[in-house]
């Protein structure tokens, strides 16, 4: 195994020699890296298709274009994020003033999950870098090829202990969380966090978390129908549902249950999702092929459910009649397939989401503006959408995270950048005119002064 130990480490002294802290340092290497990705973009596309089908289309807008805008961000506003800001100072420390500086955490890990492997892998590396920390990244593996050519990409053109790619599993992943990272950042399952956080915890290292959930879907009788439709399968079924963020499923008042279904089994056909079809993402491995299997009622299938297990297709899958305790409903699905509840009224939808984990995003369509107070106010989810599924996620002035079981933490654009950074106050005091108030001898007098300065 390669002596990552020795590599950390250089990392560590590297970023003591304070280069990694220079505006110009920071800018220099995100134009670096954009321009290094768009020279590559061909040997990664060609990666990821050959890992799980995902088409250039796909690949383009839900992973590379995500990576240069979050770029472009930082070079349009580093400037400005790393000004020191001036804060006010109350009355007992004047003669004074105070400021927020923002203070690069120093060496982090950076843990990627495989189904979107390099937006979420590269993403926060991105706001690392604005951030002036050196970065060990760790691609999820399973995706093998794609985590081959980050390595290239990164290895062959960054120094190790600026920024460095760890290619490997469970054993090389193990062997760095041992080490005294300043952050660590995991995208992947609660599961999975759980063992993070716990070796984190160990030598007390600040840590967020993405991880995923059940996602619920609110469908209620004021909804637009046709655009419901539209957006939930998109939004379902794009990355063939191996997506954080996907509704994972729909409750849909009962009353429009079967024409937003007829809806939908539309919408899937005009998309083309057909087996052999480029533009559809396949199911990353046999095994979670087998785990999605699992969880098909084919007794309840509404639409979809052919297969190939060959080719590790699954067709988009409706399934209808699904009740709170179906295998389907007790885990994260993660795959295509749509299972559908109902509702009868609004307040007991909410109930029944409040019974599951916190989730990552939540999901109203409706047309009635109370019923998305009460849904915001009521439910605590990561973030989401109101008539529309995902896209909350594609706007980099809005933080991304969970809450609870789906992760801590946020990150993408400001965010991103104060995730990987300390916010140091300082007060800075003058040397003058200091009344003798908060040194003993302690009289009454000084007390009765105190007492109203400090109210
Ligand atoms: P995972 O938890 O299995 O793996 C994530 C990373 O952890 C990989 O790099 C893997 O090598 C590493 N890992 C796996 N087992 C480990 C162990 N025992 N010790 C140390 N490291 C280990 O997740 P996954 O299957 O890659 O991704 C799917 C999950 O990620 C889903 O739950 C999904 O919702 C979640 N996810 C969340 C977000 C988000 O932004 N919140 C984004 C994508 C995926």
């Amino acid at each position: 195994m390669t002596d990552f130990n020795n590599i950390f480490q250089s990392q560590q002294k590297f970023f003591l020699s304070q280069q990694t802290k220079e505006l110009c340092f920071r800018k220099s290497n995100l134009k670096k890296l954009k321009h290094l990705l768009k020279e590559n973009e061909p040997k990664l596309y060609e990666a990821i298709y050959t890992d799980f089908g995902k088409s250039k289309f796909d690949t383009f807008s839900t992973e590379l274009n995500m990576l240069y805008l979050e770029i472009d961000y930082f070079l349009k506003n580093l400037n400005k994020l790393m000004k020191p800001r001036k804060i006010g100072t109350n009355l007992v420390n004047m003669p004074g003033s105070s400021c927020l500086y923002y203070d690069p955490l120093g060496c982090a890990l950076v843990i990627g999950a495989w189904n979107y492997p390099y937006q979420i892998t590269l993403l926060p590396v991105i706001d690392a870098m604005a951030a002036g920390c050196t970065c060990m990244i760790k691609p999820s593996e399973i995706p093998a090829n794609t985590m081959r050519v980050m390595a290239e990409i990164i290895n062959n053109n960054f120094a190790p202990e600026y920024l460095y790619v760890v290619e490997g599993g469970v054993p090389e992943t193990t062997t760095i969380l041992e080490f005294p990272f300043d952050k660590i950042f995991f995208t992947g399952s609660p599961k999975v966090g759980k063992i993070v956080y716990e070796a984190a915890a160990k030598n007390l290292i600040p840590v967020t978390l993405e991880l995923g959930g059940k996602s619920p879907c609110v469908v209620t009788e004021s909804a637009d129908l046709k655009v419901a439709a539209r957006r939930i399968v998109w939004g379902k079924f794009l990355n063939g549902g191996q997506t954080c963020v996907a509704p994972d499923y729909l409750l849909v008042h009962q009353s429009v249950k079967d024409e937003l279904l007829k809806e939908i089994k539309e919408r899937i056909q005009y998309s083309g999702y057909t087996e052999g079809a480029e533009q559809y993402v396949r199911i990353i491995n046999e095994r979670n092929f087998q785990r999605i299997m699992s969880l098909m009622d084919i007794s309840k299938i509404y639409c979809g459910g052919k297969t190939d297990e060959k080719n590790l297709y699954i067709e988009p899958t409706v399934l209808d009649n699904i009740s709170w305790e179906d295998p389907i409903m007790q885990e994260e699905i993660f795959g295509p397939l749509l299972p559908v509840l109902t509702y009868e009224t609004f307040d007991n939808a909410l109930k029944a989401i409040l019974k599951l984990p916190k989730p990552l995003s939540a999901y109203l369509f409706t047309g009635n503006k109370k019923e998305k107070e009460q849904l915001i106010s009521v439910i605590p989810f990561g973030g989401g959408c109101i008539n529309d599924t995902i896209m909350h996620l594609i706007n980099n002035n809005l933080p991304f995270g969970g809450i609870g079981n789906s992760g801590t933490g946020h990150y993408h654009g400001k965010y991103g950048f104060e995730c990987f950074s300390h916010l140091k106050p300082v007060l800075d005091k003058a040397t003058w005119g200091e009344p003798d108030l908060k040194y003993p001898p302690y009289t009454t007098n000084k007390e009765k002064w105190i007492e109203r300065l400090m109210k």
